[in-house]
């Protein structure tokens, strides 16, 4: 995912990446820590601009994540998609030595600013970010899953069980025959 700077001319560059998540540490972290899995590639279709030694990013992520939901804690897929800009900047070596490099640095990165050296850029830990921020905030398999049973476990979206955890028809049901009989 290495681009080199002077293959961008004018008009722009378009690139599209097709690549396994493995290959990006956070991510292969994030399987081994059995956070999620990737059943497809890692796709990623972007076009470069560049002004001197400024380049420009505009791009498309695309995949499918598999997670656990959290309610139900059955496994489920979504489809994982998210739309980025960044701006490479281009830092000299000097500069690095006689600024403070951490404060200038996460500054810039909240403008979507990141800097590079030398005549190459890597976008692997941008497009790695671009995944994670990507992941849908709460982890749920549809909008209304009913979840677990919280005494025997059942998984409410498939049967009703018979605890008295929940107001199902049956049991107004036999409320109602109680009045009836009174
Ligand atoms: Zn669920
Ligand atoms: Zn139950």
């Amino acid at each position: 995912m290495e681009i080199l700077i002077e293959q961008i001319k004018k008009e722009g560059l378009i690139f599209e990446f097709e690549k396994s998540a493995e290959i990006f540490p956070v991510l292969a972290k994030m399987v081994a820590d059995d956070e999620c899995e990737f059943p497809a590639p890692i796709k990623t279709a972007l076009r470069a601009f560049r002004i001197g030694d400024m380049v420009e990013f505009d791009g498309d992520i695309e995949t499918f994540v598999r997670l656990r939901c959290s309610r139900c804690l059955q496994l489920f897929e979504t489809p994982l998609k998210s739309h980025f800009a960044l701006t490479y900047i281009r830092r000299a070596m000097d500069v690095i030595e006689d600024t403070e490099p951490q404060k200038v640095e996460l500054s810039a990165e909240d403008m979507g600013i990141v800097y590079y050296q030398g005549e190459k850029i890597d976008l692997k830990d941008a497009l790695q970010e671009q995944v994670v921020m990507g992941f849908p905030l709460r982890a749920l398999c549809k909008q209304d899953c009913k979840g677990l049973c919280p005494k025997c476990g059942a998984d409410l979206n498939e049967d009703l069980c018979d605890c008295d955890c929940r107001s199902s028809p049956g049991k107004f049901a036999v409320l109602k025959s109680l009045k009836f009989e009174k």
